[in-house]
């Protein structure tokens, strides 16, 4: 997603100004102001998707509604959620009767696991979310004409390393066959392209900067700060970056399907962006979930006519904080990002254990590690060592492990060379080959 926006979307410079002059004013708001600004745009996709979606008009007939009983996003829990196994089954129905008048871009996932799903995006989906990331790139300092450099996945399809985009100002580098090798390469490109602020997938800027491993050639670059996307960035990740760097990481959460941004502020706090997306954290049996407790989180896009997403449930974790954050902004501060459902390991007694990542946090000598349950009762652990290794490592790593998963669990210790990402470049922490997986990576 991190590459996705269409050129297209740079036809209507102004448009992309003016919303993101808006933005810069709604930034401001009172949270009253900023929900009763919800709640009219919330009405008027209501109403759209009723008068133009199959799907809904279905939807609302079988329960019951219409769309003036949902006055604003505190209505929205009446309307049942929507899976990605509907969004495969139910495509042609989610498109508006519009739908060719809005020129909508398909929107392709290929992730590694289950099916691909397939949606559409149209003109002011892409203006808002690049003004919404426009806004995100800004806290992090980032001024639009800057030089820049994104380090990301399998960017070419001519299997390039790296590659200058003069419309763009900036330089492109596949993160797809990281080496030591090509990593010296990739550094030499960025000394000499300079650019002032990096963005990439977690996995890749750590990775690069552990084959770097000189945190002296990386601080010549002069990078004054950093925005990951597309993966979830575990604690040790963001230390070795920001340490490997010298700079900040603003780490931004989104998905294929727009359904809605978090992305952190000058302090630290991850916010909801309130003028994109509605946003709910949904407990197992699908109700809303209290802050301060980890749910599902669901999203309405609230910009896309081409196929309207409402209560898009994204099988990502989160949790909302109680506290408000001491930027003064009024959008909602989410207290972690938990990564996916599926990114657990079960025990044997049926326990679902996530945030296995602080496990590792402990230990240096190795330079990446993955959590693959491949069988019911049992994990591997992939290591891949660096000279810092001793083999005491693992039995303190074991123990930390088992702390977490418990005693009857196997763990399997395998050390490969490298982990090689999936077919969209990102290295998922873990992966549960047990867990059915119908969704694909964002
Ligand atoms: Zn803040």
């Amino acid at each position: 997603m991190i590459t996705d926006f269409n050129l297209r979307t740079f036809f209507h410079p102004w448009r992309i100004v003016r919303h993101r002059r808006f933005l810069a004013r709604a930034e401001r708001w009172p949270a009253d102001r900023l929900k009763s600004w919800q709640d009219a745009r919330v009405r008027e996709l209501v109403r759209y998707a009723y008068e133009q979606v199959p799907y809904y008009r279905e939807l609302f007939d079988r329960e019951g509604l219409k769309p003036g009983d949902i006055r604003g996003a505190a209505d929205l829990p009446r309307i049942p959620t929507l899976t990605k196994d509907i969004v495969r089954e139910r495509a042609a129905d989610l498109r508006p009767r519009e739908f060719d008048t809005l020129r909508p871009v398909p929107v392709r996932t290929s992730g590694s696991t289950g099916t691909p799903l397939q949606f559409y995006a149209d003109r002011d989906l892409a203006i808002a979310k690049f003004a919404t990331f426009w806004r995100a790139w800004n806290r992090a300092g980032y001024r639009i004409g800057q030089r820049w450099a994104l380090i990301a996945g399998p960017v070419f399809d001519d299997g390039a390393l790296f590659r200058r985009v003069r419309s763009m100002n900036a330089l492109y580098v596949s993160s797809f066959n990281l080496t030591a090798e090509t990593a010296r390469r990739i550094l030499g490109e960025l000394l000499r392209f300079k650019p002032v602020f990096l963005r990439g997938y977690p996995s890749a800027l750590y990775e690069f900067s552990r084959f770097i491993g000189d945190p002296a050639a990386l601080r010549r670059l002069g990078i004054r700060s950093i925005s990951t996307n597309s993966e979830n960035l575990l604690p040790f990740q963001r230390e070795q970056i920001e340490a490997a760097f010298g700079c900040r990481v603003f780490d931004v959460y989104s998905q294929w399907e727009q359904a809605c941004v978090i992305a952190q502020c000058e302090r630290g706090s991850y916010h909801h962006e309130a003028e994109y997306g509605i946003l709910e954290i949904l407990d197992p049996l699908g109700r809303s979930a209290p802050p301060g407790e980890t749910g599902e989180i669901a999203g309405t896009n609230l910009f896309n006519r081409a196929m309207p997403l409402i209560r898009y449930r994204t099988r990502d974790l989160a949790r909302i904080s109680p506290k408000s954050c001491p930027c003064g902004r009024a959008h909602t501060v989410v207290e972690a990002i938990d990564g996916r459902i599926e990114d657990v390991v079960v025990t044997p007694d049926g326990r679902r254990v996530g945030r296995l990542d602080a496990a590792f946090k402990w230990n240096a000598g190795f330079d990446f590690a993955q959590v693959v349950q491949d069988a019911p009762g049992g994990i591997v652990v992939r290591l891949v060592r660096n000279e810092a290794f001793r083999p005491e490592i693992l039995a303190d790593l074991e123990k930390h492990l088992r702390d977490r998963v418990g005693a009857a669990l196997g763990i399997r210790f395998e050390f490969p060379d490298r982990i090689a990402p999936d077919a969209n470049g990102k290295i998922r922490f873990v992966i549960n080959k047990q867990l059915h997986s119908p969704a694909p990576v964002p």
